[in-house]
């Protein structure tokens, strides 16, 4: 049996970032994937295949906590659920790191500062190569470096809203865009900043996710491997339970085990759970890292909710995510809790539509869905979600996935959405209207639950309430690693994303270290 240096299972935001940072080391890594390459077809950016069609959803079927099944909107490729995300690259809040008091409850510290992960966050933009402005955000915690990329520009009516809302006294900035975008010399540009961003894979490959920054660029390296439709269906220990020896992985229809002296899971919040469940032995009856039987609970996404507002003139912005509001983020006059974070989403297409039906309601029967979308302008308001343990992925014998779920901090999203709603007039919008509206695709849980799924596996200081110890290491196994969004012990109210590459980045160089390559390590380089 070949034996590896590091086996990574899951090739998204933390596992294709590890792979290209460990990659220059030399030193021998697998990488297993579930999926395989995202096809490069015109059906990515239309908008008919991939949110009424679900064409690049999973197949698998969870269930909620009352037996009933769903559609997870999960996506299994090769840079996982990143080859589908809107690349909106954010920092958490310096304060998030620390223990917050929310209207529902405490959100927890982490057990690393905001410090320590900074210089992490600065080389993972670098990577992702996030476009972005310092010093406009009034929340912006410090950094160590300018983003290298300036930010993407505003169209015109989102100019005119960001003048708007300057005007009324806030402070909205240029949101930070992963997109590989040069507007100083578009001919070259790799990025033609297209409708089709959000939600949509790029069928140029012009997003920065975490296959073409991460995965490829590992891939230039020999002695890193990438095995594609190769599921990790269980990690099997040494007799004394210290230290896993084996993933068994289901490829082509057979079954076989690789060894690697290192094991980084980051198959994504829900499924790093399952396998760790599943992996349950003599030695650890509840499953691998759950001693403190945290693994699956604390399961957390975003309180979310997409809006659309009726701009009184006409919207014809084509790449509407350059814009962000954090001026809610740790309340308001009204609301002395945390509300959250408000920004744009890509912009509205009447296919899209297909399931929300704004026109056959109180705009039915002058509004079309072509005129709704020609004036929307379309928002995505995110509010924490609070780790909670009975908030669960649970698996049963025969593997299936159960997703237990009560909403948190209600109040704050309410607070959050009216505080947008009472905007809309001096925003050029009409002021009776702002519709929910199912961003990406309908789903029967709420998109984010998927999307932004986080928690489950947290990291901490103590063995009785984490499961993983500050370097992302189980507890109770020696060389058992995660870095995908399960270490989260809180998720804050901006995407998950960089956050999710930075702490993996910050693993790598422990990893490294472990492996005697620190001198590839971040902050030597
Ligand atoms: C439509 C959409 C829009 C989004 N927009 C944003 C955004 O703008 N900004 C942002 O920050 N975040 C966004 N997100 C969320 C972001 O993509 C995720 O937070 C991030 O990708 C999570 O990283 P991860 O490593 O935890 O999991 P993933 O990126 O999902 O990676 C997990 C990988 O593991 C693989 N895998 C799973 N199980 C196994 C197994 N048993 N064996 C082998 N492989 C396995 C999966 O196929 C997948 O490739 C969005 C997500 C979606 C779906
Ligand atoms: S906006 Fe740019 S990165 Fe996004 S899908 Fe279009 S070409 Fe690709």
């Amino acid at each position: 049996m070949d034996q590896y240096d590091v086996i990574i299972v899951g090739t998204g935001a933390g596992g294709g970032t590890l792979a290209r940072h460990l990659a220059p080391s030399g030193k021998k890594i697998l990488l297993l994937e579930r999926g395989d390459w995202l096809p490069r077809e015109p059906q990515n950016w239309l908008a008919q295949d991939v949110f009424v069609d679900n064409r690049y959803v999973s197949e698998d079927t969870w269930y909620d906590s009352k037996g009933k099944p769903f559609q997870p909107q999960i996506h299994y490729f090769v840079g996982g659920a990143t080859k589908l995300y809107g690349a909106a690259l954010y920092r958490l809040r310096e304060r998030d790191f620390g223990e917050l008091r929310h209207h529902d409850g405490i959100s927890p510290a982490w057990p690393i500062s905001y410090d320590e992960l900074e210089p992490y966050y600065t080389k993972a933009e670098q990577m992702y190569e996030v476009h972005g402005a310092r010093g406009e955000d009034p929340t912006e915690p410090p950094a160590s470096a300018p983003y290298s990329h300036p930010p993407v520009s505003h169209e015109p009516r989102i100019q005119q809203l960001s003048d708007q809302l300057e005007a009324a006294g806030y402070h909205p900035f240029h949101a930070p865009c992963g997109i590989l975008l040069d507007e100083q010399n578009m001919a070259y540009s790799k990025c033609v900043r297209c409708a089709n961003c959000d939600g949509f894979p790029c069928v140029v490959h012009a997003k920065a996710d975490a296959e073409v920054m991460g995965v490829r660029p590992a891939l230039e390296h020999d002695n890193v491997t990438l095995l594609r439709n190769a599921r990790a269906v269980k990690l099997e220990t040494n007799p004394a339970g210290t230290a896993v020896t084996g993933v068994v992985v289901e490829r082509d229809g057979a079954t076989e085990t690789l060894a690697g002296d290192l094991v980084v899971v980051a198959c994504g919040a829900a499924n790093t759970a399952k396998l760790l469940l599943e992996s349950a032995s003599d030695e650890h009856p509840n499953g691998l890292a759950n001693g403190s039987d945290q693994v699956g609970r604390n399961f957390m996404f975003h309180d979310s909710v997409a809006v659309l507002a009726l701009s009184r003139e006409e919207n014809p912005t084509v790449y509407q995510k350059t814009l962000g509001l954090n001026d809610f983020y740790f309340g308001s006059d009204e609301f002395d809790y945390p509300l959250g974070n408000i920004q744009m989403v890509g912009k509205s297409q009447a296919p899209m539509f297909h399931g929300e039906k704004p026109g056959e309601t109180k705009l039915a029967p002058e509004w079309t869905l072509e005129r709704v979308a020609r004036h929307a302008i379309d928002f995505w308001l995110s509010t924490e979600d609070l780790p909670r343990p009975d908030n669960r992925v649970s698996v049963d014998r025969d593997g299936k996935l159960t997703l237990s779920y009560n909403e948190t901090n209600a109040e704050a999203k309410k607070q959050l959405y009216g505080k947008l709603r009472s905007l809309l007039g001096k925003l050029d919008m009409n002021e009776g209207h702002l519709f929910h509206r199912f961003a990406y695709m309908k789903n029967e849980i709420p998109f984010a639950g998927c999307a932004h799924q986080a928690g489950t596996c947290r990291f901490g200081d103590d063995p009785a309430t984490s499961a993983l110890n500050a370097d992302c290491r189980a507890h109770e196994l020696d060389n058992l690693y995660v870095v995908d969004t399960s270490v989260f012990p809180s998720i804050g109210a901006v995407n998950p994303a960089l956050t999710a590459m930075a702490n993996s980045l910050r693993v790598g160089d422990h990893l490294l270290e472990r492996l005697g390559a620190s001198k590839y390590a971040a902050a030597a380089a």
